[in-house]
């Protein structure tokens, strides 16, 4: 959903014919369970900003409410179709079936179906060999710099307009999230490049400064307004010349990981259904209700997680050790499901990228076998992130007005103390519905015990094969530019 690096587009203008571009919003894929409005009114807002970069041209995206192959079907029976031009999707399983019934339905009506290749992942590949080369020698390619010409006008009667109450909605879009569309992430980018990004490192886990301090692109990189490379590229050529080499470098590893959990997701796309390590399918949850309702809603009595909760339903973003706590807080602490929380994070990600989400679900969870199973603990979160407590009282305006050494923990207050600041403990703010010292003692137990089941051993296996790398990079000049990138992806595997 960008103007700039886009090979598809690319295609479309240097073809001798005319060219339509489109846009679909399919029932089928609104009605999935990862998917959310908000998602639907980012994808709307961008595709308003394409309308305006190319109006000169009387080039427009036209949008349709329909299935693929009924527009499609519409479209080859109004005009003759040579080609379709697209980026390869990684997507969950159902895109993934809507894009073979596609190929199928594209083959026996003669027209080709050219997709291009995104951010370096690849298609096809069973194992990470060579992966890492492949990846740096993609990033170095030149950045596409797309021409438009002025273009004679399409005119077609559209079938499947937006439906009146639906773009009424996609309209109506928040203004507490980030705003949406390629003009936005350039400006994002650029603030984070002159001045936000110099405290990157250092503010990377404290939920209230990171909103500022991080780059905040994750949206635009997964609805496409950016493309990897074209970070990648701007990034390495600041990084030439700067005081801040090191917050720089951080995020620059930060692209790569991007694309590293996506590539799982493109040879794995079960992850975001089963656990990866099927040795973790025998690990028994009791499902709790209350306890999956209180998370959801940011009423669990512990104030780190209900802030998080509360904020990310609001905003759409939280940062990486926050959506990690909140994970962990889920699957350790309540020990539930990991599927109970997936789809719900899911649809409050403004940024939800499902190569990312899953894989990252499931390192948190504790389910992929491989990975040191971290669980985090959230009195000691809250204390060393948020230790002025400003991010809780921002969310949590019930206990706003508590000392700070309560803020963290209010369950140690006896009722005569928090009675001085007009609080009733299991009325006005839940007492926790866990202990959490003691809680996860069984937990964690029952989690590490299955690490030496055979079945989640001979599972390791399994994934070390196919997801991580086998052989170190060779080549000596990526080495001291990208060295920190490459131990940075080690420790994240
Ligand atoms: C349970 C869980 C779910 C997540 N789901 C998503 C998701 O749906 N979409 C998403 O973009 N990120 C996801 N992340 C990763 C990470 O939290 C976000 O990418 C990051 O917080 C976005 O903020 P930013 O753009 O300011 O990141 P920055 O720190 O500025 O990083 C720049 C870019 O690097 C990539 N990136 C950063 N951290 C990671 C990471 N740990 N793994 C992979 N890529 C990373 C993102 O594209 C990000 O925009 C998830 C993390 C967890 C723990």
């Amino acid at each position: 959903m960008r103007s700039q690096d886009h090979a598809a587009l690319q295609a479309a203008e240097n073809a001798a014919i005319p060219y339509l571009i489109v846009f679909l919003y399919e029932p089928s894929i609104i009605a999935l369970p990862d998917t959310s409005l908000r998602h639907l009114q980012f994808q709307y807002h961008s595709v308003l900003q394409l309308n305006k970069i190319f109006k000169p041209y009387q080039n427009t995206v036209h949008i349709f409410q329909e299935e693929v192959l009924l527009v499609f079907n519409f479209l080859i029976n109004s005009f003759i179709v040579e080609n379709i031009f697209s980026y390869q999707e990684t997507g969950v399983q159902k895109t993934y079936d809507r894009d073979i019934a596609v190929k199928q339905f594209l083959t026996q009506h003669h027209i080709t179906w050219k997709e291009f290749q995104r951010d370096g992942i690849m298609r096809g590949i069973e194992n990470r060999t060579g992966w890492d080369k492949q990846w740096f020698i993609t990033m170095s390619e030149p950045v596409i710099k797309n021409t438009y010409t002025e273009r004679e006008k399409i005119d077609i009667v559209n079938p499947f307009p937006l439906e009146e109450n639906f773009e009424k909605s996609l309209k109506n879009y928040p203004k507490a999230y980030q705003p949406a569309g390629e003009v936005f992430a350039h400006k994002y980018f650029n603030s984070f490049l002159q001045e936000r990004g110099f405290n990157y490192s250092k503010f990377i886990s404290k939920p209230l400064a990171s909103r500022t301090s991080c780059s905040r692109l994750s949206p635009y990189i997964s609805w496409g307004n950016l493309s990897i490379k074209q970070v990648f590229q701007v990034t390495n050529e600041v990084l030439k010349n700067t005081n801040y080499k090191q917050p720089f470098q951080n995020f620059m590893s930060r692209l790569k990981w991007h694309c590293h959990f996506m590539q799982k997701f493109e040879m794995e796309c079960r992850y975001e259904t089963t656990c990866i390590n099927r040795g973790y399918e025998l690990l028994e949850h009791a499902e709790n209700k209350n306890f999956i309702s209180a998370w959801k809603s940011g009423h669990t009595g512990v104030p780190i997680i209900d802030a998080c909760m509360r904020c990310v339903a609001a905003t759409g973003w939280l940062n990486f050790r926050m959506r990690a706590c909140v994970v962990s807080f889920l699957t350790h602490h309540l020990f539930q499901d990991w599927r109970h929380g997936a789809y719900h994070l899911a649809q409050l990600f403004l940024d939800y990228e499902p190569g990312i989400h899953y894989p990252q679900f499931q390192m948190q969870a504790g389910t992929t076998g491989i990975n040191t199973i971290r669980v985090y603990n959230p009195v000691k979160q809250s204390k060393d992130h948020d230790p002025t407590g400003l991010f809780i009282k921002q969310w949590l305006p019930e206990i706003a007005n508590l000392p700070v050494n309560f803020l963290h923990e209010p369950w140690t207050m006896t009722d005569m103390e928090a009675s001085l600041f007009n609080l009733q403990l299991g009325k006005d703010y839940p007492l926790p519905v866990i202990d959490i010292e003691e809680a996860i003692k069984p937990h964690r137990a029952a989690i590490w015990a299955m690490r030496n089941t055979t079945l989640v051993q001979q599972e390791n296996a399994r994934i070390l094969g196919m997801h991580t790398r086998r052989k170190k990079i060779k080549e000596d000049n990526m080495n001291d530019l990208f060295g920190e990138m490459k131990t940075d992806l080690q420790n994240n595997q």
